[in-house]
């Protein structure tokens, strides 16, 4: 029997594995298919405390990983389907095998939805094509960028990268956007933005050294196609949380995201069951601020366990 498994090895997770290893927990970290989470999609992470020349993405999470692993911290390759809470037993079943628990902490995050579309993958993460403005924006200064979606992200993203690019172009499968008033309002009007009504992008072209250099995208009303130039394509169409094994036994909102008790961002109705990071916030969705839901969880874990020892 653990004391403490965490589900993910996101900033999230690393960092409620640090918690409750400095805790003296000797926490159980599981990982799924993408170890070290979204941010080792990121070529340079510059928005996390402490970096003042930024850090690579994938050494940050390598870093947040030893960290743990010095405080006691094990890791297991293994993938949830299901979560059963008996008394205050936590029973994790990954196929045949199964884990048993007293606290359990899910960071298990969320994957930006992709296109689909080829030029896409091959271009993902560092060539071009990104997910997240705010990690990769500052990268494209005085170039022309392309972004996505039709939702407050996508509009937010946009009017973020005004601040860098010479132009940006929003695409919208539609002739109205999503996103809410406000936001559609300043996208729409701002000098740098120009709308791509009824438009859909088909396919990311790349340059000779691999990096993008176009989209082809069709109009969703003619079916005519045409090419926009752009060195970077910036995909706004939501994301998707990894909470699936959760179904049934938490509270989980429309889009999948797990609900926290009222009260608590971290607190699931079961006692010393917690849910951290993307896969509980669709609003900051940052590093800094999954880390930040896993300490909070990390800690509620071990007052948790000590009352209940
Ligand atoms: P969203 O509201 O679900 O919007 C996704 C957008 O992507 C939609 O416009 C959708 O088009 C489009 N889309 C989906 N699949 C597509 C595809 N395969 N090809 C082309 N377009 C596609 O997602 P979101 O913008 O990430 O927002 C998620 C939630 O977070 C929302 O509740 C939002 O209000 C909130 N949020 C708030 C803020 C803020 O308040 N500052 C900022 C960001 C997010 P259709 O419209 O045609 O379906």
């Amino acid at each position: 029997m653990e004391d403490v498994i965490i589900l993910g090895t996101g900033c999230a997770g690393l960092t409620a594995a640090i918690y409750t290893g400095r805790a003296q927990l000797n926490p159980l970290v599981l990982e799924g298919s993408q170890p070290g989470g979204q941010l080792t999609t990121t070529s340079e992470v510059e928005n996390f405390p402490g970096f003042p020349d930024g850090i690579d993405g994938f050494m940050m999470m390598d870093n947040l990983r030893k960290q743990a692993a010095r405080f006691g911290a094990r890791y297991e390759h293994a993938k949830i389907d299901k979560i059963e809470v008996e008394g205050g037993i936590k029973k994790l079943y990954a196929g045949d095998k199964v884990f048993e628990s007293k606290a359990v902490i899910v960071a298990t995050g969320a994957r930006p939805r992709l296109l689909g579309i080829p030029g896409e993958s091959e271009m993902y993460g560092g060539k071009g094509v990104t997910t997240c403005a705010t990690c990769d924006g500052a990268f494209y200064r005085d170039m022309d960028v392309v972004v996505v979606g039709g939702g407050d992200s996508a509009a937010e993203e946009a009017l973020f990268l005004t601040r860098f690019c010479s132009k940006v172009t929003l695409i919208h499968r539609r002739d109205e956007l999503r996103a809410s008033q406000i936001m559609a309002d300043r996208a729409t009007s701002h000098e740098k933005i120009e709308m791509g009504w009824n438009t859909a992008p088909t396919e990311i072209l790349a340059d000779e050294k691999g990096f993008t250099r176009a989209v082809i995208v069709k109009d969703t009303q003619t079916g005519e196609e045409r090419e926009i130039p752009c060195k970077g394509v910036f995909i706004a169409i939501g994301h998707i949380p990894n909470t699936d094994f959760v179904e049934g036994m938490l509270e989980r909102d429309g889009d999948g995201y797990i609900v926290p008790e009222i009260g608590s961002q971290v607190k699931t109705k079961y006692e010393g069951f917690y849910a951290a990071g993307d896969c509980v916030d669709h609003v900051y969705r940052q590093a800094i601020t999954a880390a930040g839901m896993g300490c909070q969880a990390a800690i509620e874990a071990e007052r948790w366990l000590a009352e209940h020892e």
